[in-house]
């Protein structure tokens, strides 16, 4: 820990005995915190008014029993969660995680980092994020109904359209959601925007499955053309093969870049033609196989076992799209050793603060995800806003607006890095910018 503020390294000490045995909840906190030393030597009254005490500390967290009958007649019982964060600038806001990883300490990560995402927007949403440690991969699409249907029995009593309105994430996606709305309307007889990236014949937005992985590619496109750079001709490489993935792939092509390699959870294809990506959309997207497929089709490609190979494929530029810590320090060094100069995060703090130090000390571009993966979010708070009005926009209507907020955030975090003397640091940028809405809102609304 390097705080050189006595505050803050206190309050570090106290969320950590406060929160024992989630190291990503720390790792989370800590690098915001890190960020703040020199906004609150600015700002003071951030300590004394507590505004940083309650930051760090969830709204409300809400747990619970799913339990739900699988296809043999067995019950099985998982656990659900959902953690409202902070709803100072707008109702609570973050998706919902499906994945056998999934317990308090991610999700509380997940909810932090969402608060000050939210924030970039430039949209009035506060920040949570919920989920389960139930895995759809293997189960017929009557246990996720089923599985589905007894999560949503449970949460619909906490969230609403105006109060907090969920969306997807790994494990949830456009299936998920049509059975988790489904659920919701039929318990409260209501039809509202309660849900969002839901399904385009009730209510969801055109453009919204595109959003994350569009707006990692809007947001790169800015940062390398404020460098004098852009996609045009370069190689490029994607972990993951999931809806993140997946967009960021086809807005790099359509930017004029060739992806070489993309993975799942147990390995990674090259294919130095240019990965097909209507290959693996079929197989991800409709299929549900595995990413080594791929090779069936294509013979010419390759595929590796395991998923940290692929961070030693030769790359101009990294974008990982995978999950939380998926580039540790040698894979950083791997990177960086290959020629790499832009790392830009797709996923949600995919980079160890170990490989992020590795990226600055050698001056590749770096985007944090906080900025550079709020695309989703923003195209979500889009959907809200239609479903509130009752009227839809076009797929190019939303696409452009998702251009505009992207370039903007990138715009403010890197003048925000400049004002607090860390001219460069998006890292710091995008915590210092997110953060100073939200706690003006928190000062100007009391001890609440
Ligand atoms: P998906 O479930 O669609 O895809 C996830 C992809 O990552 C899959 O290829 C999956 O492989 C792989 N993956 C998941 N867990 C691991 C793991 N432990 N190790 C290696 N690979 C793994 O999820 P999304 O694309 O929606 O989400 C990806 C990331 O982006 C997450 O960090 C998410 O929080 C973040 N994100 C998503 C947004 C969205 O709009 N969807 C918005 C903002 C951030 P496999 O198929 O083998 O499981």
């Amino acid at each position: 820990m390097n705080f050189k503020n006595v505050y803050l390294a206190d309050l570090m000490e106290k969320v950590k005995k406060r929160n024992p045995g989630e190291p990503e909840f720390h790792q989370a906190v800590e690098e915001v915190l890190e960020s703040l030393e020199p906004v609150i030597e600015k700002h003071p009254e951030y300590i004394e008014k507590g505004v940083i005490d309650s930051i760090v500390e969830p709204e409300r967290i809400i747990k619970f029993r799913v339990p739900w009958v699988d296809d043999n007649g067995k019950v099985q019982v998982n656990r659900g969660f959902r953690i409202q964060f902070n709803s100072a600038i707008g109702p609570y806001k973050g998706g919902l995680r499906f994945h056998p990883s999934v317990y308090e300490g991610i999700i509380k990560f997940l909810g932090f980092e969402q608060i000050f995402k939210n924030s970039l927007t430039g949209l009035p949403i506060g920040g949570g994020k919920g989920g389960s440690d139930f895995d759809p991969k293997g189960k017929s699409d009557m246990e996720v109904m089923r599985f589905c249907q007894s999560f949503m029995t449970e949460l619909s009593k906490h969230i609403g359209a105006d109060t907090d309105v969920p969306a997807g994430d790994i494990g949830v996606g456009g299936r998920e959601i049509g059975y988790l709305f489904g659920q919701y309307k039929r318990l409260r007889n209501e039809y509202t925007g309660v849900l969002t990236g839901k399904g385009i014949p009730f209510g969801g937005s055109l453009a919204r499955t595109e959003a994350t992985g569009f707006g990692l590619c809007y947001f790169t496109d800015a940062m390398l053309k404020d460098n004098g750079s852009s996609f045009a001709g370069k190689t490029v490489v994607i972990s993951g093969s999931g809806n993140v993935a997946i967009y960021a792939n086809q807005k790099a092509t359509e930017l004029g870049a060739k992806v070489v390699a993309m993975s799942d959870s147990n390995g990674y294809i090259y294919d130095k033609n240019g990965v097909d990506l209507a290959c693996v959309k079929q197989l991800k997207e409709v299929e549900r196989k595995r990413i080594k497929e791929y090779v069936v089709t294509h013979p010419e490609a390759e595929y590796h076992e395991g998923c940290s190979g692929i961070w030693g494929v030769k790359c101009d530029i990294a974008l990982p799209c995978a999950t939380q810590n998926e580039i540790d320090e040698a894979s950083a060094e791997k990177l960086v050793k290959n020629g790499c100069k832009v790392v830009a995060e797709g996923a949600n703090m995919p980079s160890t603060p170990e490989a992020i130090h590795v990226f600055q000390k050698n001056g590749l571009l770096f985007a944090p995800a906080k900025a550079a993966n709020a695309g989703g979010v923003a195209t979500s708070a889009l959907e809200m806003s239609q479903n509130s009005m009752r009227l839809s926009w076009s797929f190019e209507e939303v696409d452009a607006k998702l251009h505009d907020i992207m370039v903007n955030i990138y715009h403010n975090a890197a003048a925000a890095a400049e004002e607090y003397g860390m001219k460069g640091n998006l890292v710091a940028g995008a915590n210092i910018a997110g953060f100073l809405k939200v706690a003006n809102a928190m000062l100007a609304q009391g001890v609440v």
